[in-house]
This record gives C-alpha cells, sequence and structure tokens, in this order.
C-alpha cells in the first residue's frame, strides 16, 4: 500500500452508489479517511461506510444535494471538523436521462446542468481555496464517454458531461501547480444507473468493446485513485478514457 492516501480526507459526491461507492472503497483499502456524501440514500450511504470499514478504512456519511450550495459548504465545514481539511475530491455525482429530442425540452436540459455541471462547480468552488493554502491537493471528475462523443438519445446528458470535461481542464490551469485537476470518461459501467437499459443493447456494447464485457464499478475506481495519486503527478487538465476500447471505434 501507498503512503500517500493515510489518513488524507478524501470528499467523494455521490458515495453511496455505483462508481462513488467503489471509490470509496478503493481510497479506504489505500488509507484515505473518506467522507461518503449522498443526497437521499442513507442505508446505501452507510452501506459504503460498512464496506470501507471492512477494508479496514475510516470515514463518515454526509447528507447534501450537490446542487445546493450552502449545504454543500455546510458539509464540507461538518467534514472538517469531523474528519479534517479536505486532501482530495471526487466530483462523482450526477444523473443521466434517455430522451429523444422530440422529448427533450429546456426544463430536462436545466435538471441535468444543474445536477451534472452545479454539482460539480459548486463542491470545486468549496474545497479549492483551502487546497491552495495548504499547497496540495488532488480533484477528479467524473465524465462520460458521452461528453466526447455524439450521444443522440443523450443531448442533454452528454452536453452537460462535456462541461464537466472543460471545467476540469480550466481548473487544472487556474489552481496549478499545487492542485492537479483530471477528469475520468468511463464507458457504460454496471450500475443503478444503466438498471433500465434492456439486454440486446448491453450485449451489442459488450461485443463492441476491445475487452469484451461492459465496465465494472471497480474499474473506474481504480483509474481514480491513479489520477489522485503522487504516481500521476505529471497529469493535469487531462481526461482518462476508460471504456473498454469502445471509444476508438468510429
Ligand atoms: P448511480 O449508481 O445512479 O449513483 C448515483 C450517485 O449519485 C448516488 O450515490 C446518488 O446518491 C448520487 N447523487 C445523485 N444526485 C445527487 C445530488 N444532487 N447530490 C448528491 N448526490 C447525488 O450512478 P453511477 O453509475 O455510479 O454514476 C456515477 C457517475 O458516473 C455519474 O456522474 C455518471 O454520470 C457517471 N457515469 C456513469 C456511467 C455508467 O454507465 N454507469 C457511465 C459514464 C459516466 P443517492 O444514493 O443518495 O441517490
Amino acid at each position: 500500500m501507498s503512503t500517500e492516501f493515510n489518513s488524507r480526507v478524501t470528499l467523494v459526491t455521490g458515495g453511496s452508489r455505483g462508481i462513488g461507492r467503489a471509490t470509496c472503497i478503493a481510497l479506504a483499502r489505500q488509507g484515505a479517511r473518506v467522507a461518503i456524501n449522498y443526497v437521499s440514500d442513507k442505508a446505501a450511504a452507510l452501506d459504503t461506510l460498512t464496506r470501507v470499514r471492512q477494508v479496514g478504512g475510516d470515514g463518515a456519511i454526509f447528507q447534501a444535494s450537490v446542487e445546493q450550495e450552502p449545504a454543500v459548504r455546510r458539509m464540507i465545514e461538518t467534514i472538517t471538523t469531523e474528519l479534517g481539511l479536505i486532501d482530495f475530491l471526487v466530483t462523482n455525482a450526477g444523473i443521466a436521462v434517455q430522451e429523444h429530442h422530440s422529448e427533450l425540452n429546456l426544463e430536462s436540459f436545466r435538471r441535468m446542468m444543474t445536477t451534472n455541471v452545479e454539482g460539480t462547480f459548486i463542491p470545486i468552488m468549496a474545497v479549492k481555496d483551502g487546497m491552495i493554502e495548504r499547497g496540495s491537493g488532488g480533484i477528479v471528475c467524473v465524465a462520460s464517454v458521452a461528453g466526447l462523443r455524439p450521444r443522440p438519445l443523450n443531448i442533454a446528458y452528454s452536453t452537460s458531461k462535456a462541461a464537466v470535461v472543460a471545467m476540469a481542464r480550466n481548473f487544472a490551469a487556474a489552481l496549478g501547480p499545487k492542485v492537479r485537476v483530471n477528469c475520468v470518461a468511463p464507458g457504460l459501467i454496471e450500475t443503478d444507473m444503466i438498471a433500465g437499459m434492456d439486454h440486446d443493447s448491453r450485449d451489442v456494447m459488450r461485443q463492441e468493446a476491445f475487452v469484451k464485457r461492459l465496465g465494472r464499478p471497480e474499474d473506474i475506481a481504480e483509474a481514480i485513485v491513479f489520477l489522485l495519486s503522487d504516481k500521476a503527478s505529471f497529469v493535469s487538465g487531462q481526461t482518462f478514457v476508460a471504456d473498454g476500447g469502445r471509444i476508438t471505434l468510429p
């Protein structure tokens, strides 16, 4: 185990389920103290905490919607009091909706931008000054390959994730040299988010992937740990694609 995460406080937004949960567990294995954020599923957040403890880690759960700036700032004060100053941030909380363009409307578009874009901006704004003052910090934003490729049935989602990619790149330029900011862009990952996807579509995506499988939350968690670690000390402003190779298809 590397020592760089030892007792370092890491906030994972949307840490209650899916990719966020796997990230909390992977970070706990490295010795980080994990602040597990959730919005509504307290039982799932507590389950993540149990799993964090099972791997020998430490942490606590914190409720706040990433869309609500006062709530996020209060949460960060509470985390600082209970666990310590925040060293690392993973902006993972997000939502996805599949909509044909005929169903898309301003309200659903704004909802996606509020959760996925403002929900990334607000936590970064709330932790960045502390990281700059202490002269170290790391941020990873969870984007999506949908932010890099056309997704005609996910226009709002794809747009929001492209904004996350740009936001990470710009914060990386602004917050360097002490604070690195990167993105991870997952392909299809087996979580609650894709629970409604039909079997045939999954199968097509599985066959198209060079590795002939869909992604697991742990695949993305390991990429996030790497980007936060000193092993990635020369990597900033980048988007790391983890999708089994599908992005290279025409
Ligand atoms: P998931 O299983 O649906 O979990 C979503 C997580 O986000 C939950 O922990 C949820 O909290 C939290 N959340 C949602 N809205 C929130 C809010 N307003 N404030 C705080 N937390 C909120 O999703 P996932 O598949 O793990 O996705 C995680 C991230 O990866 C998202 O940004 C998603 O866009 C991205 N991603 C996923 C895939 C995929 O195929 N799964 C692919 C590419 C990118 P509660 O438990 O309290 O509801």
